[in-house]
Formats: C-alpha cells, sequence, structure tokens
C-alpha cells in the first residue's frame, strides 16, 4: 500500500463536472489500494473574483481580511470535492490547512510554512478516508489565516507530501507536464519527461508558472520528487527530482517568458558610493522584488542604476525611491519605462556547453526584436524584450534550439 499526494489545480476543480471527476480519480487510486491526499486549489477564476471583489471595496484592503476571504476559495472546493465523493459512495473528508496541521507564520498574503503536524490526516487515513485538504492556507500558532502567496496549492501538496513522508507526489494540471515552452505560446512544445530541481525552479522563477516557484525550492530540500500530469487523461507526465548527467547532453531544456516587467532607472547619481545599498534597501523596505540589476559610471563621473520588476509593484517602487532620491545627489533623477517582458532560456547543460547566449541573441536579431537588459545564471540566460515581440522571440529561440524536436 503506497501514499499517494495528489494535487489538483483550479482548472481541474474548475467545474461541478470536473470535481466528479477529480472524486472519481481519487476514489480509483485509493480502490487500488492506497492511502489518498488530495490538496485542492479554488475553481479557476474564484481567488481573482474574490481580490477583485475586495478591491471594489476598497484601495487597498488589509492583508489580514484578504486572508479571511481568498482563503474560503479553497474551502469550497474541497467541500464540494467530499460531496462529490460522498455522491459516489465513497469517504472523504475535507480539512482547512489549520485543520490539516499547516502552521504558518510570516506576513498575510504571503505566509511560510513553519512545520506541518499531520496526525489529524493520518488518522483519517488510517479510518479509510480520502483526505480532502485546502490549499494555499495555513494557520498561525495563535489561530490566524494565511495563504502562501498567489500558485501556493502547489507548496501546499509539496509540503504535505514531505510531512507524511508519501510514497508518490503528483501535481495534477491542465497540460500532460512541463513543456519546453508554455503550450499556449509554442504551439509545437514538447513535454519533457524528466527535469531537475534548478531548472524546473529557474523555469519557474522566470514565468513558466506551471509550478509555483517555492514550492520547487522545498522540494528540493526535502528531496520530494514530484511528477506533474494532466487531470483529464492518464498519460505519463514530467518527473521533477534531482539532476542527474544525463540531464546536461542538453544545453536549453526549455524556453520561459514572463510579461508585466517595468524597467526602472535612477541616473545622473553623484554621490554616495554605497548608492545601491540606499536604492535596494529602500525596496527591500517597501517589500518590492526586483529583478535583473545594472549599475554602471558614465565618463562624467555620474553613476546610473537600472533594475526590472513586475509592472503591479511599479507605484510602490516609485514611491520608495522618490524618499531616497535626495540622498543620491542633487542632480538625481528617476525615470520608469512598462511594457516590457522577459524571455529566459534554461538548462543544465549550459554549464558545459558554449555558446548558448549567442544562439539566443542571434535568433532574435535575424528575426528584428530588440533586446534590452540582460541577466545569467549558471543555468539560465535572460533578457528584457518589448512585450509586444515576446511570442515570437520565444518561438524564434524555441526554433532555433530545435526544442520541437524529441530530445
Ligand atoms: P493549475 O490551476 O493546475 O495550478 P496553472 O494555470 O497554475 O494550473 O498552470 C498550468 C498552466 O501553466 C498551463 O495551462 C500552461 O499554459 C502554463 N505554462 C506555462 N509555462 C508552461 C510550461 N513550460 N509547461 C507547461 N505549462 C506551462
Ligand atoms: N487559488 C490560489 C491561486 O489562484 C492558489 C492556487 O491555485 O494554487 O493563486
Ligand atoms: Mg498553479
Amino acid at each position: 500500500m503506497a501514499l499517494i499526494v495528489q494535487k489538483y489545480g483550479g482548472s481541474s476543480v474548475g467545474t461541478i463536472d470536473r470535481i466528479r471527476n477529480v472524486g472519481r480519480r481519487l476514489m480509483e487510486t485509493q480502490s487500488a489500494g492506497n492511502q489518498v491526499v488530495a490538496v485542492v486549489s479554488a475553481m479557476s477564476g474564484v481567488t481573482d473574483k474574490l481580490i477583485g471583489m475586495a478591491r471594489q471595496v476598497m484601495d487597498n484592503p488589509p492583508e489580514r481580511e484578504m486572508d479571511m476571504l481568498v482563503s474560503t476559495g479553497e474551502q469550497q472546493s474541497v467541500a464540494l470535492l467530499c460531496m462529490a465523493i460522498a455522491d459516489m459512495g465513497g469517504k472523504a473528508v475535507s480539512f482547512t490547512g489549520g485543520q490539516a496541521g499547516i502552521c504558518t507564520y510570516g506576513s498575510h498574503t504571503r505566509g511560510r510554512i513553519e512545520s506541518i503536524s499531520p496526525q489529524r490526516i493520518i488518522d483519517a487515513l488510517r479510518s479509510g478516508y480520502i483526505v480532502v485538504c485546502a490549499g494555499f492556507q495555513g494557520m498561525t500558532p495563535d489561530g490566524e489565516i494565511h495563504t502562501l502567496g498567489r500558485g501556493g496549492s502547489d507548496l501546499s501538496a509539496i509540503a504535505l507530501a514531505a510531512a507524511v513522508k508519501a510514497d508518490l507526489c503528483q501535481i495534477y494540471t491542465d497540460v500532460d507536464g512541463v513543456y519546453t515552452c508554455d503550450p499556449r505560446v509554442v504551439k509545437d512544445a514538447r513535454k519533457i519527461t524528466v527535469l531537475s530541481y534548478e531548472e524546473m525552479l529557474e523555469m519557474a522563477s522566470s514565468g513558466s508558472k506551471v509550478m509555483q516557484a517555492r514550492s520547487v525550492e522545498l522540494a528540493k530540500k526535502f528531496g520530494v520528487i514530484f511528477e506533474v500530469r494532466n487531470s483529464m487523461n492518464n498519460n505519463p507526465g514530467t518527473i521533477v527530482q534531482e539532476e542527474n548527467p544525463a540531464m546536461e547532453s542538453l544545453a536549453v531544456r526549455g524556453v520561459s517568458i514572463e510579461r508585466n516587467q517595468a524597467r526602472v532607472t535612477v541616473s545622473s547619481i553623484t554621490a554616495p558610493v554605497a548608492y545601491t545599498a540606499i536604492i535596494l534597501t529602500a525596496l527591500a523596505d517597501a517589500e518590492i522584488n526586483i529583478d535583473m540589476i545594472v549599475a554602471n559610471t558614465a565618463h562624467d563621473g555620474k553613476a546610473r542604476q537600472s533594475f526590472t520588476m513586475n509592472m503591479n509593484e511599479l507605484g510602490a517602487a516609485q514611491a520608495a525611491l522618490k524618499k531616497v532620491l535626495p540622498q543620491l545627489g542633487p542632480e538625481a533623477r528617476l525615470d520608469t519605462e512598462a511594457g516590457l517582458a522577459k524571455l529566459s532560456v534554461v538548462g543544465v547543460g549550459m554549464r558545459s556547453n558554449s555558446g548558448v547566449a549567442a544562439t539566443v541573441f542571434r535568433a532574435l536579431a535575424d528575426a528584428g526584436i530588440h533586446t534590452g537588459m540582460i541577466a545569467t545564471s549558471e543555468i539560465r540566460i535572460s533578457t528584457t524584450v518589448e512585450a509586444s515581440d515576446i511570442e515570437k522571440a520565444a518561438r524564434v529561440v524555441h526554433a532555433a534550439f530545435h526544442l520541437e524536436k524529441e530530445a
């Protein structure tokens, strides 16, 4: 008998029929002799709708109340799923994050998992129940509800799989696995059979939101091997696990795109030497995440610093930087540019294959696409392009590495 954790995302439970489909799959898994823990997202669109309603009430809703509100999306779907299972003659019990023993700390709307006490889950499994846990949420020791950031049900699933020492962790979604690029953008993208944690992490954090990046970090930390699969069929999916030498044969495994990027530039900086620290501290204090960072000093001795960030945070970044601008010299100025997107190529084979960057920028240049800021890690190369060019950029770079062909 195996203990299996299965996570179902929003589109997999997006309608009552789909909820029944998930119920049926869980019952089949149990009937095959397994213990099953399901981790379920809100029905697709529900979280966005709740956030939209809050914003209609006020501009900046208190984060505690946001957590109270959006955590209800998952509570609806877990209860409906257990009802569907009961209707089909099965035995299931739903738990909120708190009831499942997920203990969190940190700030509202971006809680972090401190620990998991899965005794209640284990007792229910022993009594023959299919256990259905609300994803995306946990509770502080003093009973406050936290949500875990967008896409956070992936994190709940990985954390629960680690806590109950699951034999198998399956992430069910609306595509067959992790593809060489978002199949909605590149039609001939291929499903990747096996991917390393590092590659999945770099892809997720550069825009391939099929998995939440934090969940991949946690999987790596606890050695949770997981498989991304389709909830509408039984095709084999993508296994994500520790790197092995075979993965290095290809320089590039996948292409990610991230829309909604903006660039901020502080220029004519004349003082002081520690300007980067002043700028980054101001942004960190405002809890703003930035991405690519470039600094340089022109021949007139004035420095400039640019960075990219999500467009949603641009207003907050401007406000935070305006406060410290006077400390950077009398002429220091702030410029912003919206309407950018980021293209990244990822692969552990990049460490041992040269010429990857040249191929990326040659393909983009041949397609007449202008590139802006560039950033690299050991296994990733990213560049900004105009938002209107991003899909074409993804297609030409995908083709340049022949990713449509079988590996
Ligand atoms: P869920 O609701 O199951 O959590 P998500 O919408 O979060 O599903 O993730 C699945 C979607 O991720 C797919 O429909 C696909 O469009 C998108 N996606 C982006 N990049 C990739 C990729 N490299 N491989 C597969 N899907 C991707
Ligand atoms: N419902 C949450 C979201 O839309 C969590 C999740 O789906 O993973 O972000
Ligand atoms: Mg998701």
